[in-house]
């Protein structure tokens, strides 16, 4: 039976930012409800170490979302997994339906939804995704031991995830569009002195090859960005580490959006134009998109959703 269920605040996703609103609107006696939607801890789920969040030298992705949703249940937050199919912003109280069929009546909503993996867009990666093709390492990275894999990209990501997979891969290449890498340099540092890892600049990939029985990747054709050459790499894993985008499909026909996507909030604030709607993280933040960064724009979330409770009693 499907249930309709009431709440001053309503916090929709689990990752940093959904968490932490959670513990500062809790604290603040809101009795929030959080929905943990499809990736209960988000992004952080799927990597492993992580370096940079204070007071930890080095935590387990998994292990740090773990730690956030039992202190969000700790100070009293109701946590439900479900995921958000909709959402009604245009009248007060707000009108959110679960997957579960479940309905959730809100006063005020923090959006927390985070980002996705961006995919390359080739009709080749869509078939082989799964079979070869994946944005995930620490998913998929077992898979290829001593196996030669391809990593697409030049951030924080890519370069983490050449390095995660030369824990099972024989040989990593980095193919990258520039000869530049976006990513930290400590992390640029490491990837350098790995002699499992190649780096291939100005190159894109025009198509991922395979065979159809069994279905599996065999390489790579990519193109030499500024000759047009065209050459074969190949490979039997392709990681696709090409940014995220955020995931704003709740919202993107409700609240105005920016940057390719991001929600827009007020200058210094979290609220939107409309009162009530508080958006938080990687859903709005298209400069940052730090784990902290997000967990900042979460209490920030938390304590305007307070205010804005108060004002309106
Ligand atoms: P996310 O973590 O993206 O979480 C979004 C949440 O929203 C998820 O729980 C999801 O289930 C939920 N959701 C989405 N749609 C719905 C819906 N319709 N209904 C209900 N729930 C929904 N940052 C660092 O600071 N340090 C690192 O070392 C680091 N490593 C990273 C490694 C990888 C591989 C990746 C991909 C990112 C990494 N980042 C790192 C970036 C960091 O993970 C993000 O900045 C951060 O997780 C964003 O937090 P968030 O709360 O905005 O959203
Ligand atoms: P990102 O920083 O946006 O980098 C995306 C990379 O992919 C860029 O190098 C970009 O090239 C390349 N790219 C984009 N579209 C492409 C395409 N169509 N074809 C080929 N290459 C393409 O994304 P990210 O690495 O996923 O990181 C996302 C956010 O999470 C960042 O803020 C990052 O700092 C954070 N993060 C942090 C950590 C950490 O702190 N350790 C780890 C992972 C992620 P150009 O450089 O040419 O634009």
């Amino acid at each position: 039976m499907t249930k309709e269920i009431s709440t001053r605040l309503l916090i929709i996703g689990s990752g940093p930012a959904g968490y932490t609103a959670a513990v500062y609107a809790s604290r603040a006696m809101l009795n929030p409800i959080l929905i943990q939607g499809f990736q209960p801890g988000g992004q952080l789920t799927i990597t492993t170490e992580v370096e940079n969040w204070p007071g930890e030298k080095e935590i387990q992705g998994p292990d740090l979302m773990t730690n956030m949703e039992e202190h969000a249940k700790a100070v009293g937050t109701e946590i439900i997994f479900d995921h958000i199919e909709s959402i009604d912003l245009s009248k007060r109280p707000f009108k959110a339906v679960g997957q579960s069929g479940d309905i959730y009546i809100a006063e005020s909503v923090v959006l927390a939804t985070g980002a996705q993996a961006k995919w390359l867009g080739l009709k080749s990666e869509e078939k082989f995704k799964g079979f070869g093709v994946s944005a995930c390492a620490t998913c998929d990275g077992f898979f290829y031991k001593e196996q030669e894999i391809v990593v697409i990209g030049g951030g924080n990501t890519a370069v983490e995830e050449a390095l995660f997979l030369t824990k099972f891969a024989s040989k990593v290449t980095l193919i990258h569009r520039r000869d530049h890498l976006r990513s930290e340099k400590i992390l640029q540092d490491r990837l350098f002195k790995n002699n499992k890892i190649k780096t291939l600049w100005f190159h894109e990939v025009e198509e991922i090859l395979g065979d159809e029985n069994p279905l599996g990747v065999t390489g790579i054709k990519v193109k030499h960005t500024k000759t047009n050459k065209i050459s074969h790499i190949d490979c039997k894993g392709v990681f696709v580490a090409i940014g995220h985008a955020p995931e704003n499909a709740l919202v993107k026909d409700q609240l105005e959006t920016h940057m390719g996507g991001y929600v827009i909030t007020k200058p210094n604030s979290t609220s939107t134009s409309i009162p009530g709607i508080f958006v938080a993280g990687d859903l709005t933040d298209y400069i940052y998109r730090q784990a902290v960064t997000s967990a900042g724009m979460g209490c920030m979330a938390a304590l305007e959703a307070e205010k804005f409770l108060a004002e309106e009693e």
